[in-house]
């Protein structure tokens, strides 16, 4: 995206988000109906954090890239010589692979991950968020009627939570840089609404567990899916380690 039109994108987003919301006609159902589909949309949410998680943490990085050096550099990672390295490698990196290594090195050094703003963390997930709105807001002319309203409803939240997975996450591991967020993630996390930072620095350990980043209420299906996934020889956890 050019680097001119991302401080229009986070306000244009909540916008498109706020009229969408506007449209479904709430009052066709009592509360506790938009209350159950809240909840669908938490879980669905979570659920599909965690598939993407596997998938982000197993995907091999490009060693023709240079990520592998990047990746394994023993010395001072504050030094000249590595930022410059680093910029030498994200320079010809797409989008995906500097989502990944993002994700695979944090669990090896957490520390540059808390200095990441809510900006840099909105730019990872908006390409599925914006798919998610654009998805409510072709279906607002075809259909109507209380399952279309419902339907609109569930892509809206998943939107918007989708949108701050990575926010989240970030605020599990005591974001520096999102305060405000930190308090709230405590909060949700002392109600049972979010997974806890000692669920997740399990999941730092290996990567055999814990990869849902929304509640960590589909943790059970979807470290399942992981375990079956090693077991048939499809991931491995030489790709976790990044030795591959
Ligand atoms: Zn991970
Ligand atoms: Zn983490």
């Amino acid at each position: 995206m050019p680097a001119n039109l991302k401080p229009f994108m986070i306000p244009l987003y909540f916008a498109l988000w706020l009229w969408v919301a506007w449209l479904p006609e709430y009052s066709a159902a009592p509360l506790l109906y938009w209350l159950l589909l809240a909840l669908l949309a938490w879980l669905n949410a979570d659920f599909y954090s965690g598939l993407i998680h596997i998938y982000l943490d197993y995907r091999p990085l490009d060693k023709h890239k240079g990520f592998e050096r990047l990746f394994h550099y023993q010395g001072d990672r504050s030094s000249a010589e590595f930022e410059l390295m680093k910029q030498q490698v994200l320079a010809q990196a797409s989008w995906l692979e500097e989502i990944v290594y993002s994700f695979k090195i944090h669990h090896r050094n957490v520390r540059p991950y808390l200095q990441f703003t809510y900006s840099h963390f909105f730019f990872e997930t908006f390409p599925a968020a914006a798919f998610l709105l654009a998805l409510a807001a072709l279906m607002l002319p075809l259909t109507s009627g209380l399952l279309a309203d419902s339907v609109w409803f569930i892509l809206l939240l998943c939107s918007v939570i989708a949108l701050h997975t990575n926010h989240i996450h970030a605020c599990v591991h005591g974001s520096k840089q999102m305060r405000r967020g930190v308090k709230l993630i405590r909060l949700l996390q002392k109600i049972g609404l979010m997974y806890s930072a000692r669920r997740h620095h399990e999941h730092h350990k290996a990567g055999l567990q814990g990869f849902c980043l929304i509640s960590g209420h589909t943790d059970f299906l979807v470290d399942r899916i992981c375990g079956w996934l090693l077991q048939k020889g499809w991931i491995s956890q030489a790709e976790w380690r990044g030795e591959r």
